[in-house]
Formats: structure tokens, C-alpha cells, sequence
């Protein structure tokens, strides 16, 4: 007698298995009559700061400027943008702002240099395309990552440079981000030849 419950618990197991394999099975099907779309893949990159797109008014990719010509005054620089400037807003000068690694991939450089104050470079792929970004203005000692580390995308990468100080080396309040083709660290700003902006990316076409 006992047997024959054992035997009966035992198919009921059985069948029990079998019915969950079926339908985890039909589920998996279904997922193939709905494959990815662009609407449901994840994006390629995420915003280096809250709300980007709305900020992108005063210096867009490509814009030719001078000292004589420029959204910005005063202005101490010359020719074609090589990135994209994030500005902040009024109410945004005196509390942190975060700027997040777009992409995931090592940084390279976190120093100094003029016209930039602090500037973080690193190193992504991209859709199969190497990559160097660079995000100018930060305050340097705001990031805490270390070169050959990796940043994730989203991760936080630091916050911006005080306006009008050392650590913007004395430009307004805001985020030059600057994508170059290719693994060599060039963080120019601006080049006076209109070709050389061919190895640059308009960040807008990256960032959704
Ligand atoms: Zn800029």
C-alpha cells in the first residue's frame, strides 16, 4: 500500500516537472514573436548630466567661434567645436552637479589642463567603434576613479568645476563633452581646421 503511494507521489512529481518545462518553454516561444526593436533595446549611452538635451544651447558640435564671435563672453577661445557644452542653470551654481560616464570603459587620463581645469578621458566602444570621450570642467578632485579603472555607464564620473575658477580654468559653470574616433587621448577643445572635425562625433548623435 505504501508502495503504490510512493509510486503515485512520484509521477505526480514527474508530471508536475514536465508541465512547468512546457510552459516555460511556451514562454521563451513567444519572446521570438517579439524581437527587439530600437524602442525596447537598451540605448547605447546614457546622459552625462540630469536632463541633457535641454542643455545644449549656447555651444553646439561644429559652431565656428572667436573672441569677436561667440555665444559666450567673454571668450578667450577660437574656431571649430570639437564637442558639445551641457550648460547648468542659475539655480545650479552653487550646489553639486553630477556628470555620469555616457558609455562603459577605462579611464585613461584625470588631470589638469588649460582651458579645461579638470578633465577626464576615457575609453569606450561604441557600435563596434573605438572611442575616447572627454569631460572638461569637472572639479578634479571630485573624481574618484583612478586611470585603467573601468567606469560604467551611468556611473558617476565627478561634479563640475566652481564657475569662474581653477577648476573650470575660469569659464562659466558647465560640461564640454568632446568625442574623439579612435584610442589616442586628444582633448583639444578646438581646431582651427574645419577637415579635423571628421575625427570628431557629435555627442547628440550618441547620447538618446
Ligand atoms: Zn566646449
Amino acid at each position: 500500500m505504501s508502495k503504490k503511494i510512493i509510486i503515485l507521489i512520484f509521477i505526480a512529481l514527474i508530471s508536475a516537472f514536465f508541465i512547468i518545462l512546457s510552459s516555460r518553454t511556451k514562454i521563451q516561444n513567444t519572446n521570438i514573436l517579439y524581437p527587439q526593436t530600437s524602442a525596447n533595446r537598451e540605448s547605447l549611452t546614457k546622459e552625462p548630466i540630469d536632463n541633457a538635451l535641454a542643455r545644449t544651447t549656447k555651444k553646439p558640435f561644429a559652431i565656428k567661434i572667436s573672441p569677436n564671435n561667440s555665444p559666450v563672453s567673454p571668450e578667450k577661445f577660437s574656431g571649430y567645436h570639437t564637442g558639445a557644452d551641457f550648460e547648468t542653470f542659475l539655480n545650479e551654481q552653487e550646489i553639486d552637479i553630477n556628470i555620469f560616464a555616457i558609455c562603459t570603459g577605462k579611464l585613461l587620463q584625470k588631470k589638469y589642463a588649460t582651458g579645461y581645469g579638470g578633465v577626464a578621458v576615457q575609453e569606450c566602444q561604441v557600435d563596434n567603434q573605438d572611442i575616447t570621450v572627454i569631460y572638461g570642467h569637472l572639479k578634479l578632485d571630485s573624481i574618484a576613479t583612478n586611470p585603467n579603472q573601468i567606469i560604467n555607464k551611468g556611473q558617476k564620473i565627478g561634479i563640475l568645476g566652481q564657475e569662474y575658477s581653477s577648476e573650470t580654468d575660469n569659464e562659466r559653470k558647465h560640461l564640454h563633452l568632446g568625442i574623439h574616433k579612435g584610442k589616442d587621448i586628444n582633448i583639444l577643445g578646438y581646431t582651427q581646421d574645419k577637415d579635423e572635425l571628421k575625427n570628431w562625433i557629435n555627442p547628440l548623435t550618441l547620447i538618446k
